[in-house]
């Protein structure tokens, strides 16, 4: 399994071998939220970001495998940079994998057990340690997505306001600087791709082609994704109006939380899509 403390090891050795780390913000309970760029820092960049449901933790080691696949294979063409945010939700991924062991607060564990039914496993839990689902919640048609519940949750809930969390704000903060030219969301799972939004027609079909070109290349499923709001990748879309794209990875057929067993098949159909993807969306803005 991968931990938050792995992931603090590995951003430490991307720092000794000279990458660019840092952080974006912190989580409520204060961890930092890191990210690792590699590229060219002068030219369009593309935000790649995982485990921002607590569950799908797998996705954050997928995406600190591909910043180092991008990092040895630095001859390969790359048109711009990539920012790296392994796990953007690392109170929820704790709280999955640990339960309530690791609070100090004994009124926040009891808060959060209550929260989950009365319950001490938490390994299904997607939300942050507010009980909110930090993927509902950001400023885009927010709260009318058809799952979307109102009150604290292990899943679905909104939270009071968009933006209310630390953690959704930092990662709007962090994209509202860089200003990547695309941004690509790691969840698990069922090998799908999550690519439309409210899109005008002019979007929608340079959109298609890039959503395209990722189902090749993975052989995961194009999904038109209607009925979910609130997202990153909604928000991407419809304030920054740029291309963004949510990828479910890993076979349908296992359960939550994604196996380790099954790293390989969630891995190599994904090793190389930042650079292939930053590429094609640098391309088709220059033709343009
Ligand atoms: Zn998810």
């Amino acid at each position: 399994m991968f931990r938050y403390e792995d992931l603090l090891e590995e951003v430490a050795e991307f720092s000794r071998r000279g990458v660019e780390t840092g952080e974006i913000g912190k989580s409520v309970l204060g961890r930092s939220i890191p990210y690792v760029f590699i590229g060219d820092k002068t030219k369009p960049c593309l935000i790649v970001q995982g485990a921002i449901h607590a569950r799908e933790h797998i996705t954050a080691l997928l995406v600190v495998c591909q910043a180092k696949y991008l990092l040895k294979n630095s001859h390969l063409k790359l048109l711009g940079g990539v920012y790296f945010l392994p796990m953007t939700n690392p109170d929820g991924v704790k709280l999955c994998q640990e339960g309530v062991g690791f609070l100090k607060n004994k009124q926040l564990k009891s808060n959060l057990i209550a929260i989950n039914r009365g319950k001490t496993d938490f390994s299904l839990w997607k939300a942050n340690v507010n009980g909110v689902d930090l993927n509902t919640n950001f400023d885009a048609c927010w709260g009318e997505g058809e799952r979307n519940v109102f009150c604290k949750a292990s899943e679905n809930y909104v939270g009071k306001q968009p933006f209310c969390e630390p953690e959704s704000q930092a990662l709007r903060d962090f994209t509202l600087q860089v200003s990547p030219v695309c941004t690509l969301s790691y969840h698990a799972k069922g090998e799908q791709i999550f690519w439309r939004f409210c899109q005008d027609q002019e979007s929608l079909a340079v959109h298609r082609r890039l959503a395209e070109g990722l189902a090749n290349q993975t052989g995961y499923q194009l999904v038109s994704g209607e009925g979910s709001c609130g997202g990153y990748k909604d928000w991407c879309i419809q304030t920054l109006q740029i291309p963004a794209f949510t990828l479910e990875v890993g076979n349908d057929k296992f359960s939550h939380p994604f196996p380790y067993k099954q790293f390989d098949n969630v891995y190599f159909p994904n090793e190389d899509i930042p650079r292939r993807l930053l590429n094609s969306v640098v391309t088709i803005n220059q033709t343009e």
